[in-house]
């Protein structure tokens, strides 16, 4: 069921989205060369807690998953795509760390990513971060009332293509709220003008995911949350919270 929230209920979203950006910001002004990804988890649930609010990801269970998820943070690095486990690992120079976050306030749920390099940066890794980040801002852009969520997949698809990117078929955004997951899926492929018409009051995470080998193949990792591509190259991840409004796509999880 897909539920329409007002504008009451939008701005109590927006202040557990604050949240989520405001920790996704300290861990990546904490994150750096040595420094590693159990640091950056403590630090995303102290800035979550000190809010008062409660992680969303940690000890969430979902279908594929063979164990209940045992970070505040996901932690993605290199070949990671999503839903890395953070570890004792160390970052080193040149990784490309993808950091997803989600907390609950008030009932209330925020759900967003960043990615970004470890000191010096690659070429092809800034061109990855920079398009994943462009279908970002093009979904958020056909967030628009009357538009379709098939416009929102489309302008991410599209995005794709243009960078020769690749992107796993059955991952993609999600209504939000109350719970993490809500209906509708927004998937990230998907034709334009086709799917639920986009009404004001519509939460929605939209979330590309890019694959640097053009190659949309991912495999699971043995701890069986990490999901890393097939061919070993590397990945980013974008996401923000968005709500449609009269106004157009109200950002949500800024910090
Ligand atoms: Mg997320
Ligand atoms: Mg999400």
């Amino acid at each position: 069921m897909v539920e329409i929230k007002t504008d009451t209920e939008l701005d109590a979203m927006r202040e557990a989205g604050r949240i989520v950006g405001r920790a996704l910001q300290a861990v990546r002004e904490h994150a750096a060369t040595g420094v590693s990804l159990l640091e950056l988890d403590e630090l995303a649930a102290t800035v979550i807690a000190e809010a008062g609010a409660k992680p969303a990801f940690l000890g969430y269970l979902p279908g594929f998953a063979p164990t209940p998820f045992p970070g505040v943070i996901c932690a993605s690095v290199n070949d990671a795509i999503v839903h890395g486990i953070p570890t004792r690992h160390r970052l080193r120079e040149g990784d490309l760390l993808s950091v997803d976050c989600g907390a609950h306030l008030d009932g209330w749920t925020g759900d967003a990513a960043i990615s970004f390099g470890i000191g010096a940066t690659s070429p092809e890794d800034l061109a990855l971060i920079e398009a994943t980040e462009q279908a970002l801002a093009a979904g958020i852009a056909a967030a628009q009332p009357g538009n379709r969520i098939g416009d929102i997949s489309h302008a991410i698809a599209q995005t794709a293509a243009q960078g020769g990117y690749g992107m796993p078929a059955d991952f993609g955004g999600h209504g939000i709220g109350r719970a993490m997951h809500e209906d509708p899926h927004v998937a990230n492929h998907g034709r334009p003008g086709r799917g639920l018409v986009l009404r004001p009051g519509l939460a929605l995470a939209i979330e590309p995911m890019f694959i640097a080998g053009g190659d949309g193949r991912y495999r699971i990792a043995a701890d069986g949350w990490t999901m890393c591509t097939r061919d070993g190259s590397r990945a980013a991840h974008a996401e923000h919270t968005i709500a449609v409004t009269d106004s157009g796509p109200r950002l949500l999880t800024l910090p």
